[in-house]
């Protein structure tokens, strides 16, 4: 039996019906059209393919998308004058500061400028510490993607084995509470788990997998338990080729269901930007 794939670009388009019902009624309400305004500092290829699709989805949808270009040598004042000049801006409702930013620059700081309320992404420590109470409004794109997709195979979480490759503050560790708040028994694993020798122990027991790693085809078919459930976030550039952190060929022998790279979570994550851009406006 073929394993099924999940692609997101079906969920997504479903949920861009439902979006695009909720720009009409926001524009009556605000008497504008919601916007996204992205602030982009650094020259860097994998943001320049974020901020396309941020731009792509936002047409789909009628919301208006402004991109602001800062000078790469931007000083970390001018930086957070910028950001606190669009937290009052009323006609803007959400805000991305693209990532990386310059080496000179502190990414956390600049974060904590933003307002909670105008945080898109949900990365203001206000927002990411509403997970930990189980009150999220915001939950960062990529997490609320993988979400997505598992409610979309109606799979019951409590109790599950889920296993998730990389802690990083965007993926592993805010999706690590949303499904421990959901009690599925949260395994996060990263370097030193790997240093350990002790990833394998832990990818055998896996029921569900989630990998954020950015490492191209990292995980392979043979550690893996027959008939879990794959997600794969990654996105590595390989001989030209995109491919996920896990190797496709040789776990859709073992899974029951697996995302494909492209086509899996990222189709997802832009939409989920601007579902949280929506929830900003109401
Ligand atoms: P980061 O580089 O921030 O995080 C990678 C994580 O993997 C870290 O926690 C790191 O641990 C861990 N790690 C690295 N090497 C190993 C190893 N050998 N064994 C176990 N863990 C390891 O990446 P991101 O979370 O930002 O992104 C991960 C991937 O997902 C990338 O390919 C990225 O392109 C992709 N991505 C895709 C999105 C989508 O929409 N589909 C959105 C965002 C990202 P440590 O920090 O301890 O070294």
């Amino acid at each position: 039996v073929e394993c099924p794939i999940l692609y997101g670009k079906n969920i997504a388009v479903k949920i861009e019906e439902e979006l695009k019902k909720q720009v009409e009624v926001q524009k009556r309400k605000l008497g504008r059209t919601p916007q996204l305004t992205t602030i982009v500092a650094a020259e860097d290829s994998a943001s320049k393919v974020y901020l396309a699709s941020q731009a792509k989805v936002a047409a789909r949808l009628g919301i208006e998308f402004d991109f602001q270009k800062l000078p790469g040598d931007i000083s970390q004042d001018n930086l957070e004058k910028e950001i606190q000049s669009l937290n009052r801006n009323q006609a803007v409702d959400g805000v991305l500061i693209q990532m990386p930013l310059p080496a000179h620059l502190d990414p956390k700081r600049a974060i904590n400028f933003l307002s909670p309320d105008k945080d898109v992404e949900g990365l203001h420590p206000q927002n990411l510490g509403r997970l930990f109470f189980l009150e999220p409004k915001i939950i960062p794109p990529t997490v609320a993607g993988v979400m997505a997709m598992l409610e979309e195979i109606k799979i019951d979480l409590r109790g599950k084995e889920v296993v998730i490759v990389g802690h990083s503050e965007i993926v592993g560790k805010p999706l690590s509470l949303l499904l421990l708040n959901k009690l599925a028994t949260t395994t996060v694993c990263h370097i030193g788990t790997s240093g350990a020798g002790h990833l394998e122990m832990h990818l055998k027991k896996a029921e569900i997998l989630i990998v954020a790693v950015g490492k191209p085809r990292f995980i392979k078919g043979s550690s893996l338990k027959k008939g879990v459930v794959v997600i794969d976030v990654g996105i590595n550039k390989e001989n030209g080729k995109l491919v996920g952190d896990v190797d496709f060929e040789t776990a859709k022998e073992k899974a029951s269901f697996i995302t494909p790279v492209p086509g899996g979570i990222g189709a997802l994550t832009p939409v989920m930007l601007m579902r949280n851009l929506l929830r900003l406006t109401q």
